[in-house]
């Protein structure tokens, strides 16, 4: 049996939302259903509503939920800009956490990640876009195919949320132990020095007993990715090995609520309070026969059908990925500011939500075309070809930000 939340009170746990997000979910949670208000769904900015409207709207949440005014300012009073000086993202964003999925958008673009937040609207819309649902049905599916019997609890606060997420866990490390395969566990831990929590697609134990972590690539082309996509998707895979408990920031004291109580007890477990569940949680982890993950795969299946396109074992290098985390943890510390893809990867700009607005590439265009121009003056025959396909600028022909 799984469980499965329901909530009762709005999350409290604003500072890891986007501005977006936080007015949605305000929306949808807190608001009133008073036709004759403002209008409360929509976002800041970037969708196309006048300040006059948006601020009216963030007026309106201001005064009804007063404890929360300043995460409405910060919405009111954001910058569009891509850094601002003395503040640091994570700062900037409210945040306390990362995820795993922020590193891996991070390793695909960082300047898109960046946009995300500061205008989420467009990230909105891309999340709701045909190809990225159905990657979520398809996920669904295949969670439920492995849960058969889920069970709807009522969670009252923050900790009721994270408790259910540890009963999940030590029902799927039962069922690990088992051979059973698992899907969608969760998983956070400290990783140089900052909290991240994440979901692993699939765990299960090999005939040679080998634990495999699977990640669940959905694709609209029926053909495998390019090896830059690739990386990101085996980074994602090689941060969930390395999940501790720790630093869940919440009240260790609270008692579950008691919809989660009474789960709790239908299930034998003796817990009242967050610490008892989670005490309880690392016994069983330290008992367990389960010991770091063997294997890392990822799996490709094809939007439309849903048929498997294909299989990729990914090599784990902890010194390689540690470098590279720490590389990112620096923009979120606001040790330096987000860098857009290079001139090699500039295919990516034509899929991106941000192409036409984007700062970062419209600055490599004109840098770029300066460049260009003037080795044209200074060596008119720079462009012919050389036989690994570069110019005498060493700019690759063919690969510019268009
Ligand atoms: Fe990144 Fe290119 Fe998108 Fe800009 S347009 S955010 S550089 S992918």
């Amino acid at each position: 049996m799984n469980s499965n939340i329901t909530s009762t009170e709005p999350s409290d746990d604003w500072g890891d939302i986007s501005d977006a997000e936080l007015l949605d979910v305000q929306s949808e949670h807190l608001a009133p259903p008073d036709r004759s208000s403002p209008t409360l769904g929509g976002n800041v900015g970037d969708d196309g509503q006048s300040l006059e409207t948006t601020e009216k709207r963030i007026d309106y949440l201001i005064k009804k939920w007063p404890n929360l005014a300043h995460l409405f300012e910060r919405v009111k009073n954001r910058s569009t800009a891509l850094s601002v000086p003395n503040q640091s993202p994570m700062e900037r964003f409210l945040k306390r956490h990362l995820s795993v999925t922020q590193l891996c958008e991070q390793s695909w673009c960082e300047v898109k990640m960046a946009y995300g937040f500061i205008k989420p609207k467009v990230r909105m819309l891309e999340m709701q876009n045909t190809e990225v649902t159905t990657g979520a049905s398809i996920h669904l599916a295949r969670e439920l195919e492995v849960k058969p019997n889920v069970v709807t609890v009522a969670a009252v606060t923050r900790e009721d949320r994270e408790a259910l997420k540890l009963i999940n866990m030590l029902q799927m490390v039962s069922a690990l132990e088992t051979g059973q395969l698992v899907r969608e566990f969760p998983v956070f831990g400290v990783l140089e020095g900052m909290f991240f929590m994440g979901v692993v697609d699939e765990l299960n134990r090999s005939d040679s007993g080998e634990l495999v972590l699977s990640e669940l690539k959905t694709r609209s082309h029926n053909s495998l990715p390019r090896p830059a996509q690739t990386k990101g998707h085996a980074l994602q895979g090689s941060v969930k090995r390395d999940h501790l408990l720790h630093n869940l920031q919440l009240d260790p004291n609270r008692v579950l609520g008691s919809d989660l109580q009474t789960h709790t007890q239908s299930l034998g477990l003796q817990a009242v309070t967050f610490r008892e569940l989670l005490d309880h949680l690392l016994v069983v982890l330290t008992c367990s026969n389960l010991h770091a993950i063997d294997k890392l795969r990822l799996e490709y299946s094809h939007q439309s059908s849903g048929k498997l396109i294909g299989t990729r074992e990914v090599a784990f290098e902890e010194a390689q990925l540690r470098t590279n985390i720490r590389g990112y943890l620096a923009y979120w510390r606001g040790e330096r500011v987000p860098q857009g893809v290079e001139v090699e990867e500039a295919w990516k700009c034509r899929m991106c939500p941000y192409e036409e607005t984007c700062d970062w590439r419209r600055d490599r265009s004109q840098r770029l075309m300066m460049v260009n121009k003037r080795a044209k003056l200074e060596c008119p025959k720079s462009d012919d070809p050389k036989p690994n396909g570069s110019n005498l600028n060493g700019s690759k022909l063919g690969v510019e930000y268009r």
